[in-house]
């Protein structure tokens, strides 16, 4: 509104001063002229020069007003979208952890799993998914009770990642199975990785108050090197831990196919 109001003011001033610069430059070369008639031009002319000058004060103030508001709503703006990225990474973060141990859930595990393929496609490392299960787990919560399984569930999950490499990914596939992605060069170097966590998980005393416990768990291992997909992968994973169980749990078992 104001910006539309000053905006006139200013032309009008403009078109003015211009007619009397053109009054005043043919006047001035007019012999004729009085002294009187000059002054009198003259002399509007400057009252034309003051006011545009305080017209051209105002509308700088209004500018450097608006600009200060601009700069004030940009620095909100920016506050704003700072606390709305670090939230949404807060709760995506969130949406990837397993709340009770604190691993990768299913589906973060699957991403990663997915992210694996694609470094497959490009250098062809092969890599190994291990899916592995607490033996006997249903008698433990019957025995010992729902709260020491938890316990136990969050201790598995420390030795899970206190004893894999670092370029190794554990995650919680669920219930009291634990799913594990190994790059690996040879298939029985995963067995031997898995071998690793297997004897730390049972070698392992979880004490839970007065009680000292022990558990164990099966293994079952599959190699994805890029002829079947990774589903199928976690699928023969899950047939050979299947096999473990059978066998007598507390093993590793791998199947080559
Ligand atoms: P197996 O050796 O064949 O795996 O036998 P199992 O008893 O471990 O297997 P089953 O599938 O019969 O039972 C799994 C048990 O795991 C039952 C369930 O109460 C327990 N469980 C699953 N998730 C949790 C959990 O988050 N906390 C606790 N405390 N127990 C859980
Ligand atoms: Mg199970
Ligand atoms: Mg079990």
């Amino acid at each position: 509104m104001i910006d539309k109001k000053t905006n006139k003011i200013e032309n009008d001033m403009y078109e003015k001063e211009s007619l009397l610069l053109d009054k005043i430059t043919r006047e001035s070369s007019d012999e004729n002229i009085t002294k009187e008639n000059l002054r009198l031009a003259l002399s509007f002319l400057i009252k034309s020069y003051g006011k545009l000058l305080k017209l051209v004060r105002k509308i700088t103030r209004v500018g450097d007003a608006n600009q200060r508001k601009l700069v004030l709503a940009y620095d909100e703006i920016d506050e704003q979208k700072k606390e709305l990225d670090s939230a949404y990474e807060k709760l995506d973060k969130l949406a990837r952890k397993d709340p009770l141990t604190g691993l990768s859930n299913r589906r973060d595990f699957l991403e990663m799993v997915s992210s694996e393929k694609i470094r497959f496609e490009r250098d062809k490392k092969e890599f190994a998914i291990v899916l592995s299960d607490i033996d006997n787990f249903k008698s433990f919560n019957d025995t010992y009770g729902h709260d020491c399984g938890d316990f136990v569930l969050k201790q598995v999950a420390e030795v899970f990642s206190n004893t894999i490499r670092k370029q190794d990914t554990v995650g919680r596939w669920g219930g009291e199975e634990f799913i594990l992605l190994l790059p690996v060069s040879l298939s029985d170097g995963a067995v031997k990785i898995a071998e690793k966590i297997r004897k730390a998980i049972f070698e392992q005393i979880y004490v839970f108050g007065e009680l000292k416990l022990n558990i164990s768990m099966t293994f079952g291992v599959s190699i994805y090197d890029g002829t079947k997909d990774v589903d199928k992968c976690i699928k023969l994973a899950d047939e050979a831990l299947y096999k473990g169980k059978q066998k007598g749990k507390n093993c590793v078992v791998y199947e080559p196919r």
